[in-house]
């Protein structure tokens, strides 16, 4: 079994700890050094390490501050050379953290942006963490936990442009984060019999409805579903 804790979603800040009953990482840090030290039970130390997605504040703030408790901070190529101590992926190249074994693999956003297959050596469980992409970019099977963006509904984001919504902003939405309906298809070609639990994250506050997601996801997998 894996213990998921959200300690943030959405835009204005995202972290997740992931535990194993042996190690613990931290999947993303776009909230106060203090938030997360208060998440951990002020067991920072204690961290096998952070993965980071991706630059944009609401997933980074706090890289800094965890390289300088000697946490290890794994980031995108492009924020390697602007944060010091910390460790840049290779696309599909190994990493050990503790009793992880994480695979790193890009998705699409509109900075480079990275997903993470987390497989803990201490149970076997498989755990995929997919934020800020405009769509799945693999077909992962065998996955007993799925932390994944459902940002908006292109429902709720065409009425929203009917009534006035500025459509750069909604196009830039469309290209940059993913849609209920497009996890909802993705969800039904694929065999979630192995699935504990399917986290939802990172939903828009204009641009989404937690309980029709939840619903959806839900009737397409037959697993329970969270809201983050
Ligand atoms: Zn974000
Ligand atoms: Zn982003």
């Amino acid at each position: 079994m894996l213990d998921i804790k959200v300690l943030a979603s959405g835009s204005k800040g995202n972290a997740y700890l992931v535990g194993d009953g042996k190690s613990r990482l931290l999947l993303d840090a776009g909230i106060s050094m203090q938030r997360i030290a208060e998440g951990c039970d002020w067991k920072v130390s204690e961290l096998a390490g952070a993965l980071i997605t991706h630059a944009h504040d609401d997933h980074s703030h706090a890289v800094d501050d965890l390289t300088r408790r000697g946490i290890k901070v794994y980031v995108p190529l492009d924020m390697a050379a602007k944060h010091d101590g910390t460790k840049p992926y290779v696309s599909l190249v190994n990493i050990t953290l503790g009793t992880f074994d994480v695979v790193p693999f890009k998705v699409d956003h509109d900075v480079l942006c990275y997903g993470f297959r987390i497989k803990s050596v201490a149970t076997g469980d498989q755990l995929i963490y997919i934020t800020d992409a405009a769509g799945m970019p693999y077909r992962f099977e065998d996955i007993n936990y799925w932390l994944v963006e459902a940002n908006y509904s292109v429902d709720i984001l065409d009425k929203r442009v009917e009534e006035g919504m500025d459509r750069t902003r909604a196009n830039r939405v469309v290209k940059t984060h993913m849609a209920v309906e497009d996890l909802e298809a993705y969800f039904e070609e694929l065999d979630t019999s192995m699935a504990n639990a399917i986290w939802l994250c990172h939903l828009s506050d204009d641009n989404s409805d937690a309980e029709d997601f939840r619903e959806r996801i839900r009737r397409v997998t037959g697993a329970p579903v969270y809201v983050a």
